[in-house]
Parts: C-alpha cells; structure tokens; sequence
C-alpha cells in the first residue's frame, strides 16, 4: 500500500477547490463507479467537482446518479479542457499512468500545472503527488471509501454515493466472488447498503439490461471458444464483422471473457477483439490462482492490469494475434498447469 502526502491533501481540501476526476479510456463499472461516487462526496463537502470521461462508456453504467453532469472528453472537447484549466487539483481513478487515458487527453494532462491526487488498485503505479494505491483492493470503489474514511467524512456518504461506490464494488469483484473480495468488502458493502445502495436494483440495472443484440454476440462469442486444455486455457475471438452482424454497442463484450474462465479447469482465459477505429486487436485476459496475467500482458501484450484480470492489445491481424498467443503458451505451461489446484 501507498499512501503518499495523505495529510496534506488532507489540509488542502478543508478549503473549497474546483476540482477534476478523470477515469480511463473505456470506462467500466469501477471507473464510473469511482469517479462519480467521488464526485458525490466532493459535491456534499463544498467543493466544485466535475468528471471528466475520456470516452463512451457503456449503456447500463447510464443510470448511475450523476451520469448526465459528466463531460466526455472526445466529444465535449472544449468544456473539458475549460474543466482541466480551471481546476485546482485531477484525481485520477482507477488507473495507474496517464496513457490510460487514451493519447488526446494524456497530452492534455501532460500539460496541467497543479498536482495530481492517484486513487487506484493497478500495479506498478507512476509517481503522483498526491497517491493512494493499493494492489490489494478489488476495486477503486472500495478504495473511494475508505479514502471517506480517512478523511473522516463517512457520515457524508449518501445514497447516491453510495449507489455508485456499490456498482464499482459489484462489477470489478465479479458480483463478489473473486479471490480479491474480502470480509472487509463485504463490510464495506452492508454499510453502503445501509447509506441508500439498493443491491438488488444495481444488480438489475447493470445485469438485466442486455439488448437483443448483445446476447446474439455472446451466442456468436461463445460459438468462437477454443479450448486448450493441455495449457488450461481457453480464448474467444470477435471480429469487426461479428460486432457488426450483431448491432455491436460499447460495453456489449464486457464480461464475455468469464465464460472462457468458466470452462472446468481452465486457469487462463483471454478474449480477442477486434476494433476498427483504434486499428488493433483489443485483448482482455483472467486467470485463476498463481498466473500473473498482469506480467504476460506486460511482457507480451503491452498491457497490464491486475494479477487475475489485465488488458492488453496487438497491432496484428486476428489470426497473426492468435497464432502469437498460442506460440507463448509452451514456455509458460509449468506455471499455467501448476497455478490452481481445483
Ligand atoms: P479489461 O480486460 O476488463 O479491459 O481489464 C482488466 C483489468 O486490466 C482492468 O483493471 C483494467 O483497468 C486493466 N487494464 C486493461 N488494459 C490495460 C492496459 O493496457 N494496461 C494496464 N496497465 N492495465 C490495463
Ligand atoms: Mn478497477
């Protein structure tokens, strides 16, 4: 855990600030989550807070309260670069260097004078002035309160605070069933449920909204598994031409990969997608038990992550990229047959 110059930004935000909260490129549910449960609180506090999304996020984050003060940063381009240049302090959350941000905006924050607050569970965070990071922690969210926490302010946690936080915790923890979710979350969670979360209305919300489409390319997705069970691991292909046989929205692929960690005695999983506009192969891989996926992105897919869950991408076509894929798994057989016992 790191907790850089906690009491000074402590002192600082006694007074009322103009403050961003930035999250990543590809907005999830911790993300949203986060920034807009942090917003929340900065808003019953006194300050001036506005998030700032770099791009689209998905349609069944945009019900969480606060959603629509948002600016996106792709699209509303001038009010977010207004938001940047007149605020006193960026929290960024739920990343750990500014590239996560996509390449515009990184160049934006790259510019900014004042200083940085860091709220994130990622690995191998860059060095901000202000940092709270903990690789620990299933989610950003969880993390958000006990930041609350530490600034002992947890009293000022109200329903829309803590509907947001809830989502986070719920969806980068797997509906609380990854290795990450602890006692402590849990007790986290009852008192969001006690602060105004409704657990089985954020379920429904963000769970039971598929479209028709999304579950026509989860059928397809699923159509695509190939399973290598002499190296435990399983992977789905997408294609540009699949998203678009299936009226592909942002966010329709999101939790696709589970399925593939979900085959019995599978260890690693990996999705490949295909994407158009950024011209690569977006990649998202999970594991099970000791397999760092964070270290394989990084030494293999310019990504990184977590430990269990990290991204990454390619320049490769599809096949080139799963060919590659596959190349790597001979040399990293004794760790993935080796990394959980069933
Ligand atoms: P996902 O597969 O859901 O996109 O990402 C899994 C986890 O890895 C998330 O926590 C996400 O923020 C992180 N992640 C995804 N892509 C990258 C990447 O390119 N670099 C790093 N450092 N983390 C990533
Ligand atoms: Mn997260």
């Amino acid at each position: 855990m790191i907790l850089k110059q906690f009491n000074e930004l402590q002192s600082y935000l006694e007074s009322p600030r103009n403050i961003v909260i930035v999250g990543h490129r590809n907005p999830d549910g911790d993300a949203m989550g986060s920034t807009l449960g942090l917003y929340h609180y900065f808003k019953k506090k006194g300050h001036q807070p506005t998030v700032v999304v770099p791009n689209e996020y998905p349609d069944f984050l945009h019900w969480l309260p606060g959603s629509e003060t948002t600016y996106r940063f792709d699209w509303q381009n001038t009010q977010s670069q207004r938001a940047i240049k007149n605020s006193d302090i960026i929290f960024l959350l739920d990343f750990n260097a500014l590239h996560r941000v996509g390449h515009d905006m990184q160049n934006t924050l790259e510019g900014y004078e004042n200083d940085f607050a860091l709220i994130d569970h990622h690995q191998q965070p860059d060095d901000f002035t202000y940092m709270f990071s903990d690789t620990e922690m299933c989610s950003t969210c969880q993390m958000v309160y006990h930041f609350i926490e530490k600034m002992g302010d947890v009293d000022l946690i109200d329903a829309a605070t803590a509907t947001c936080l809830y989502t986070g915790i719920m969806t980068d923890t797997g509906s609380f069933r990854f290795r990450s979710t602890t006692s402590l979350t849990h007790k986290v969670i009852a008192d969001l449920i006690d602060k105004g979360a409704e657990n089985d209305r954020i379920h429904s919300n963000v769970y039971d909204s598929s479209s028709y489409g999304r579950l026509q390319l989860l059928g397809q997705a699923l159509q695509n598994l190939k399973v290598l069970p002499e190296y435990k691991t399983a992977y789905i292909t997408i294609t540009e031409a699949e998203k678009a046989a299936n009226n592909f929205k942002k966010g329709d692929t999101e939790g696709v990969v589970n399925y593939a960690l979900s085959v019995a005695g599978i260890v690693m999983a990996a999705i490949f997608i295909e994407d158009k506009e950024q011209n690569l192969i977006k990649i998202s891989f999970r594991s099970k038990g000791s397999f760092s996926v964070n270290q394989f992105s990084r030494e293999n897919f310019s990504g990184g992550g977590h430990d269990n869950a990290a991204g990454g991408k390619s320049l490769l076509s599809m096949a080139e990229t799963v060919e590659k894929f596959i190349s790597l798994l001979p040399e990293n057989k004794e760790k993935l047959v080796t990394s959980y016992e069933e």
